[in-house]
């Protein structure tokens, strides 16, 4: 179990447009969080890997940054890392809700980025599943996640996302939970990885295919914003 905590490592935050997945193109304010273990090759966050090169920031902090972008538009925030579910994040989850309960009674958003491999800690509204072929995710995410975003490098990512919605779906029909989400409510993307050629062909063709996946693109690198 992590030890609940009012500080976490924080790599940057900042307010954009989410650029990927069933959310692009909405005004987002992202808190990148230090620390991950899962260790991809063509990771993109490598920088945010080692935890301690990063200031521990309290979440009273990083909360009034959210409360401004907030203010400016920003229409939920998005955590992730690395990989977030590292820290415990039951309280910042509930002071975000608590410090942005704005007169109409509708705190910010909380949506999470995770590939799945820690235990959940914190609520959310909306969670994207990452998973790793290398680092496979624990089943809790298989069944309560919003949407799941497999990157495709070669030909085998196109064989684990097949086994991933496969086994998505037994958890699914498993889960006796009535809380977890409807099959049908679950967004399957495949998302090449950024300048891979391979992966882009790989996708494209698959999703031509298999018309119950999507093609997910980092349109925010498209447009040069972060
Ligand atoms: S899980 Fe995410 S942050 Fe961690 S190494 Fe893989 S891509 Fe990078």
């Amino acid at each position: 179990m992590k030890k609940m905590t009012n500080f976490l490592p924080l790599v940057e935050q900042f307010h954009s447009l989410q650029g990927e997945g069933y959310h692009a193109g909405k005004s987002a304010f992202f808190v990148r969080l230090a620390g991950c273990k899962v260790g991809c090759s063509w990771c993109d966050t490598k920088y945010s890997w080692e935890e301690k090169k990063y200031p521990s920031v309290s979440i009273e902090k990083i909360i009034d940054h959210i409360k401004i972008a907030r203010e400016k538009g920003a229409s939920f925030c998005v955590i992730t890392g690395g990989e977030p579910l590292q820290h415990n994040l039951d309280n910042f989850c509930k002071a975000i809700k608590k410090m942005t309960m704005g007169e109409e009674q509708n705190s910010m958003k909380i949506h999470i980025e995770t590939s799945g491999v820690n235990s959940i800690s914190g609520s959310f509204d909306w969670i994207t599943l990452s998973p790793k072929r290398h680092s496979p995710p624990k089943n809790y995410f298989l069944k309560n996640c919003n949407e799941i975003k497999i990157i495709i490098n070669e030909i085998e990512d196109i064989e684990f996302a097949i086994q991933i919605k496969k086994e998505t779906l037994k958890q699914y029909q498993l889960s006796k939970s009535k809380k977890g989400l409807k099959k049908e409510d679950k967004i399957f993307y495949l998302q090449p990885a950024w300048n891979n050629k391979n992966g882009f062909s790989l996708a494209i063709d698959f999703v031509k295919n298999n018309p119950d996946w999507k093609l997910s693109l980092q349109t925010h690198k498209y447009l040069k914003i972060r």
